[in-house]
């Protein structure tokens, strides 16, 4: 299991990073990005916490932690700026809070978030086509997420990306320790949004690319 969008408490996580990775390991994880929600207020703070800590706990517990950042609720207008800053900081995964129906994300953030080029657009709601295809053309990963309220439209994020050739990514934007996925469930949760076998194993190439991206 690849899951590049996960919460520490350095925002609404429930665990500090030791006790998250320790967790994925145990449950199989390959490599985890911890992603925590930030906005101009706190990115330098958490960005500098989990990089600080990424490396060591990665090789103490045998998989691969990425210092990544969510842009979460950032208005539309400063999302490039922001996501330049998180680069610069360090973050080697940047994921945009996309716009999920569970939350009142401000229209225009999905837009924003492709044309800046973050890595992975998350939970992006009823993603138009347009959006989707600028996604393909712009290489921004559209995912698919195990997550109550936001999985709502994966059926219709799986149908968008694939109609118009933008690559998808399945995570769990977990918060608690029971959020954590096995591979079989994050599986059957991309079978469940319209993915075929083939498909969901595409879905994973492109999180392992991620991560060759993000140690490089
Ligand atoms: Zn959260
Ligand atoms: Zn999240």
């Amino acid at each position: 299991m690849i899951d590049l969008h996960v919460h520490s408490l350095f925002s609404d996580g429930e665990l500090i990073p030791s006790e998250l990775t320790r967790r994925a390991a145990v449950l199989g994880y390959r490599a985890m990005a911890i992603t925590d929600h930030a906005d101009a207020s706190n990115i330098d703070f958490i960005i500098q916490r989990i990089a600080a800590v990424a490396d060591e706990l990665g090789s103490d517990w045998g998989l691969t932690v990425i210092p990544g950042i969510e842009l979460t609720h950032v208005p539309p207008a400063r999302i490039a700026g922001t996501a330049r800053k998180a680069r610069d900081l360090g973050a080697r995964i940047v994921v945009c809070h996309g716009e999920t129906l569970a939350e009142p994300v401000a229209p225009g953030t999905n837009r924003a978030a492709i044309e800046a080029g973050v890595d992975i657009l998350s939970h992006p709601g009823l993603i138009s086509a347009d959006e989707a295809a600028l996604a393909a053309e712009r290489g921004v990963c559209l995912e698919i997420t195990t997550r109550k309220g936001h999985s709502l439209t994966n059926g219709h994020v799986a149908r968008m990306a694939l109609e118009y050739g933008a690559r998808m990514v399945v995570n769990t934007d977990s918060h608690a320790p029971g959020d954590l996925t096995d591979l079989e469930t994050a599986r059957k949760i991309a079978l469940g949004a319209g993915l075929s076998e083939e498909q969901f194993e595409q879905c994973r190439r492109n999180s392992e690319e991620l991560v060759r991206k993000a140690m490089k």
